[in-house]
């Protein structure tokens, strides 16, 4: 109910506050975060939570699926600011394993507009239809497919002209791909991450 959120919410305020005095004007006063997030909406997956920061330590994006669409303005926009004005250090594009909207993107039936929102993942399925068929169960072809997923968007973003103008300023920002375990509450590093040199080789090319 509304009014129990309310009600933790005092209590979490009043312990932050009995905790450190100067904690709520602090944050008020300027954010700086370290890490930009984007990940997916899923209510088991909170950044802060999961990757154990504070308020005012991650800056977030959340969608379904923690899909990456290169005209997505709303994550683009954010990003922006993360990089631009924000200065963060860390981009991480964090899916996880049992994730509803990448289990939808397998299946044939309607979802509705989720279907177009999830049109990236579908098309990675199918770009990777004989690895994923070697996989043992629905399951881990799912779980597979939703690393993938970070993977193409760790790229995505690499390649934004957000991303390419900071590097082409040499600007030290990495970004990376983690996956987040429902069942042992951890995060794995999917060894995907991009930095300055991603544009360096780029441009190489
Ligand atoms: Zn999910």
């Amino acid at each position: 109910m509304l009014t129990d959120l309310i009600d933790r919410n005092q209590r979490w305020s009043d312990a932050r506050h009995a905790e450190d005095p100067d904690y709520f004007r602090r944050l008020a006063a300027q954010q700086a975060p370290e890490f930009f997030w984007i990940g997916c909406s899923d209510s088991r997956v909170p950044a802060n939570v999961v990757a154990g920061l504070d308020p005012g330590e991650v800056f977030v994006h959340r969608n379904v699926a923690n899909v990456v669409h290169s005209s997505d303005m709303n994550l683009l926009s954010a990003l922006e600011f993360a990089v631009d004005a924000l200065n963060v250090r860390e981009i991480i594009v964090c899916g996880h394993y049992g994730c509803g909207g990448v289990k939808a993107a397998t299946e044939d039936m309607p979802h509705g507009l989720a279907d177009h929102w999830l049109e990236p993942v579908r098309r990675l399925a199918r770009a990777y239809a004989v690895d994923l068929a070697r996989s043992d169960s629905d399951e881990a072809r799912r779980d597979t497919l939703a690393e993938l997923n970070v993977v193409e968007g760790v790229r995505r973003v690499s390649e934004t002209p957000i991303l390419q103008r900071a590097w082409r300023r040499r600007a030290e920002i990495r970004v990376h791909g983690l996956i987040y375990g429902l069942k042992d509450g951890r995060l794995r590093d999917l060894d995907c991450s991009t930095g300055p040199g991603h544009f360096l080789k780029a441009a190489a090319r």
